[in-house]
């Protein structure tokens, strides 16, 4: 499966897909609270039959003629994803959904067979010179500028608004892509920290730009202004629009970065070791940076690159002891507090950093433990300025299993 994310044109045809968008939200509420009042006699939450069959009552009643508007599909989703979050309270230990303003509603889901696209020919050239397409939903067409060839059947049509108000469209194709490159024959450890964003095994480090932090002064400022102006007022409209904005362009920065450093890694190493983090843990110590850096969503990135790749982003297990062991002789040094940058070992005396040598263990444990060979650190007058994986070149070669 491949999913590709359009821009719609902003015009005023728009506003059809903003009104159904509504009316879905609308919907979601009312079974949302019919649901609810089920859960608290009943200890459980309603079905998606029963939810389905009610909905069809409703359309037909004067009260609820505009249900009708928006595509039946769309509203069943809603009704099935309802269900599905009911189920899931008991097994994921969750509280129920939340209600929602409706015009906050993001999401409708649409079939791809029932969404059909067209090219539009004579148009107007967009900025990057990608051709215009049209797609229809629910009888009508929006405008679109398509920005990555279609590949394979298009198999679902998903619209979601964001907080400024901007409609996108996912399309997701039954198609995987895979890009063949060259293999390198090389296996490295990651560390993950607060200071450097990754540690690379082979000592290399790779820092984040902390878009978040960037961004801090002016998103301060604006938060500043739209606490001043009149509750529901055109003009806190405009400063909420202004708040969002600089959330978007956090997220866009984040992503972007994450992207082009999963490529780099994953063109670079065909077997990645990370260790599994403990993120609840983390935030406690380190708070808002460990959201900054964005780790979990990095990885996902990642993985999506390395399998395009036909390379492998392995985890080694969470409880094996990597910053408090020295890589050279193992020895367990239980003195280590987390202000310890950098230490010497009591046992052989090498001079350690500590994510260097966190990274070097993570790859000592991942080949370990997938069973591809040996680790061993090349010490030089005291430091570590390397390692060797002794590994048959074979195995490297044959990741594919592990993937
Ligand atoms: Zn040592």
């Amino acid at each position: 499966m491949r999913n590709t994310k359009h821009k719609l044109f902003d015009d005023k045809s728009l506003k059809r897909l903003h009104d159904e968008l509504n009316i879905c939200g609308v919907v979601r509420n009312h079974f949302l609270a019919l649901s609810m009042r089920y859960y608290r006699r009943y200890g459980k939450g309603l079905s998606y039959s029963k939810m389905s069959k009610h909905l069809t009552k409703l359309k037909r009643l004067e009260k609820y003629q505009h249900w009708n508007i928006p595509y039946a599909w769309s509203l069943q989703n809603i009704l099935k994803r309802l269900a599905q979050s009911f189920r899931e309270m008991r097994t994921h230990k969750r509280g129920h959904p939340q209600f929602k303003k409706c015009q906050k509603h993001k999401g409708m889901t649409f079939d791809g067979a029932q969404a059909p696209l067209e090219k539009v020919f004579n148009a107007q050239k967009n900025e990057r010179n990608h051709p215009t397409y049209n797609i229809r939903l629910n009888g009508r067409w929006y405008r679109f500028a398509l920005h990555r060839e279609i590949k394979g059947e298009i198999k679902q049509v998903h619209v979601t608004r964001d907080a400024l108000g901007d409609l996108y469209i996912t399309l997701t194709e039954d198609y995987s892509e895979v890009i063949p490159e060259p293999k390198t024959g090389k296996a490295e450890g990651f560390d993950m920290g607060i200071k450097d964003f990754l540690t690379g095994s082979g000592g290399q480090r790779w820092t984040s730009p902390m878009f978040y932090k960037q961004n801090a002064k002016k998103l301060a400022k604006a938060q500043q202004t739209y606490s001043r102006k009149v509750k529901g007022s055109q003009n806190q409209e405009r400063d909420r629009k202004t708040i969002a904005r600089i959330h978007k362009k956090t997220a866009n920065q984040r992503a972007d970065h994450h992207w082009k450093l999963a490529i780099e890694l994953s063109r670079n190493f065909d077997i990645l070791f990370f260790e599994d983090l403990n993120l609840t843990g983390m935030k406690r110590l380190w708070g808002k940076q460990v959201s900054d850096l964005a780790f979990g969503e990095f990885l996902e990135k990642l993985k999506h690159q390395a399998k395009k790749r036909i390379k492998s982003v392995l985890k080694v297990d969470e409880w094996s002891p990597t910053t408090k062991c020295c890589s050279v002789c193992e020895h367990k040094n239980e003195n280590l507090t987390l202000a310890d940058r950098e230490w010497a070992c009591p046992s052989c005396n090498t001079h350690l950093d500590r994510d260097h040598n966190a990274a070097i263990n993570i790859l000592k444990e991942g080949v370990a433990s997938f069973g591809l060979g040996a680790v061993r650190p090349i010490v030089l007058l005291g430091k570590i300025v390397g390692c060797s994986v002794e590994a048959s070149s074979s195995l490297l070669h044959s990741t594919n299993a592990f993937a």
